[in-house]
């Protein structure tokens, strides 16, 4: 993905540049394509991932190529049993955060149910639809494979005059589930398997969120998906590749119907993820069956999970830029996805200090009652940021990853008789170590130096170590949750001998109840994004309060996972 664009000839798209889609849209505008319509089609049966995303994205930035051109957000919901208006507000909701905007185009397939039966009328009466009352068994059966053609139904030759009395009788509702569909009438024979008189409706007695018990009988995907692009007047169809096989019954249909100027086609790989898993029925597998807390648990690789796990819109944008639309099908690797978040926090997060595991340090120089603060820039490179003040006493907390009775070769922070630097406060050193009757340390004694104030050392004196600390009589409570990847396999969907359930992670939730932050972290709303110094990037749950304070660790700060598998 690393090539540098080529330019692509009008019309000749460049199938290996970074966005082939964007290159091949932009050749027809420069030969003089003055109208532009997209769609971003969902199905409402679950939450938007960031496969849906990368969709999202090109749809809506190609839309901003021509003044007037839009991107229309439409809900393709033919398929009432798995769809619901939960699912319409999430999707709209997600779309909105990754900043799109669809304006009044907003459009829903079952608006056009009855258009829709209408061309079906008319396609009967022009002979090149009919009514089917074989069971769909024997439809399956009848339709053959690559190697063998299909065979005719014993109904394919009804006349227009019985197909069009079954037809409104099956709207009509007279009809059972199963007991008739409607069939394109193309070809038994067709090399194009999708060609062989595809079904367009089947009775279904379900009630839509949308239209009730209006509707007995749905159109198939296939037959509404094509003629709702070509009632919004979309110029550009684009999906991913697994419908370049349905392309020669779109194109069927609309030949029929006689549609002026048809959508054109195009065809990108949806995105793949290492270690994810990117399929709604997949993930609402994980979600019925209580693996996750909900759609938005910030383990899932969902748009809702992201934002709450704390990534940002521009992450997410940054990333699909990366990645590039392309007309091969591949994985990317997951840690490209933690590059970008990483590199979007790292220049965007203020930084606080919290201690997650946290040790008492006492400071035996230090009068009890006294107390003091420091005012600490919330971002060392950006001073629009501005500061807080972090508040310390005689009593603190550090974390006990940052303390080592005996110290290993080369760990220079805290072990008795070595002076190190607590992050902007001072110089400070352990000489006693206090243990209970169990063995573990309790409280480490110490002793500050009062001419290091600030964290400067007041002669010059090297001192190897920093640590963060927070200030045992400021601190607040907080809960932290820390995540990893919630597959230990690659391709978790790629095993046909195993589920991919079989693949989770069972560590993939860390939960730290006892941790203790400054007290600026209070101030942070639900989703902000912060970074505790050397802890990593995290963001304040939306479930958390000021006195039940939670934050998600986003990600740490260095990618530890490529070293433990030693790739990267
Ligand atoms: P899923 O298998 O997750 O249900 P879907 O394609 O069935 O995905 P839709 O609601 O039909 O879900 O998808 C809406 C749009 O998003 C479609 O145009 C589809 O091509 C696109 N899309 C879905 N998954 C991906 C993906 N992994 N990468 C890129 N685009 C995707
Ligand atoms: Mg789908």
């Amino acid at each position: 993905m690393s090539e540098t664009p080529k330019s692509a000839a009008a019309g000749k798209p460049d199938d290996n540049a970074p966005n082939f889609v964007d290159e091949l849209v932009q050749a027809e505008i420069d030969a003089g394509r003055t109208r532009l319509v997209t769609r971003f089609p969902p199905e409402p049966n679950g939450y938007l991932h960031i496969g849906h995303a990368k969709a999202i994205i090109t749809n809506f930035s190609l839309a901003k190529k021509l003044p007037g051109a839009h991107c229309n957000l439409r809900f393709d919901d033919t398929n009432p049993a798995n769809e619901d208006t939960e699912f319409v507000t999430s999707i709209q909701e997600d779309v909105r955060w990754l900043g799109f905007d669809w304006g009044e185009h907003r459009y829903f397939a079952s608006d056009y149910f009855q258009q829709l039966y209408d061309m079906a009328i008319r396609l009967i009466e022009d002979g090149k639809a009919y009514v089917d009352s074989q069971s769909l068994e024997a439809i399956r059966e009848g339709r053959g494979s690559f190697h063998v053609a299909g065979t005719n139904s014993p109904f394919r030759d009804r006349s227009v005059a019985e197909n069009l009395d079954l037809f409104r009788r099956m709207r009509a509702g007279e009809f059972d589930e199963g007991a008739h569909v409607l069939r394109a009438k193309i070809d038994m024979a067709s090399k194009d398997l999708k060609l062989r008189d595809p079904v367009m409706y089947r009775i279904l007695k379900v009630p839509h969120h949308r239209t009730g018990t209006e509707w007995p009988m749905y159109p198939m995907y296939d037959w509404a998906h094509g003629q709702s692009d070509a009632i919004e007047g979309v110029t550009h169809s684009i999906c991913t590749l697994e419908f370049q096989n349905h392309r020669g019954l779109y194109d069927w249909f609309q030949q029929q119907l006689g549609v002026v100027d048809p959508p054109r086609q195009i065809e990108f790989a949806r995105l793949n993820l290492t270690y994810t898993v990117l399929s709604k029925r997949s993930l609402q597998k994980l979600v019925a069956a209580g693996h996750v807390s909900g759609w938005d648990d910030p383990r899932m690789p969902t748009v809702a999970g992201l934002r709450r796990r704390g990534v940002s819109p521009d992450a997410i944008r940054a990333f699909c830029d990366r990645v590039g639309v392309a007309k091969r099908d591949s994985f990317v690797d997951v840690t490209l996805l933690e590059h970008a978040i990483r590199e979007d926090l790292n220049a965007t997060s203020p930084r606080l200090m919290g201690v997650l595991r946290p040790l008492r340090v006492v400071i035996e120089n230090y009068p009890e009652d006294a107390e003091e603060s420091f005012d600490l820039a919330l971002n060392p490179s950006d001073e629009a940021a501005g500061s807080r003040a972090v508040p310390f006493c005689r009593e603190l907390f550090v974390d006990q990853e940052d303390f080592m009775e005996v110290p290993a070769p080369k760990f220079w922070r805290i072990f008795p008789g070595n002076e190190v630097r607590l992050r902007g406060a001072c110089l400070l050193t352990v000489n006693r170590v206090v243990k209970n009757d169990a063995g573990e340390v309790t409280e480490l004694r110490a002793t500050w130096d009062p001419e290091s104030r600030g964290g400067n050392s007041p002669d010059g004196r090297k001192v190897k170590g920093t640590v963060h600390w927070v200030s045992a009589r400021h601190a607040v409570d907080a809960e932290v949750r820390l995540y990893d990847r919630l597959f230990t396999e690659e391709n978790p969907l790629g095993h046909d001998d195993k589920d991919f359930l079989e693949f989770l992670n069972p560590a993939s939730l860390e939960i730290l109840p006892g941790c203790k932050v400054e007290p600026a972290v209070r101030d942070f709303a639900p989703f902000s994004r912060l970074q505790l110094e050397r802890m990593g990037y995290f963001a304040v749950d939306p479930l958390s309060t000021p006195d039940g304070l939670v934050l998600n660790r986003t990600i740490a700060l260095k990618d530890s996972w490529s070293k433990v598998v030693g790739k990267g």
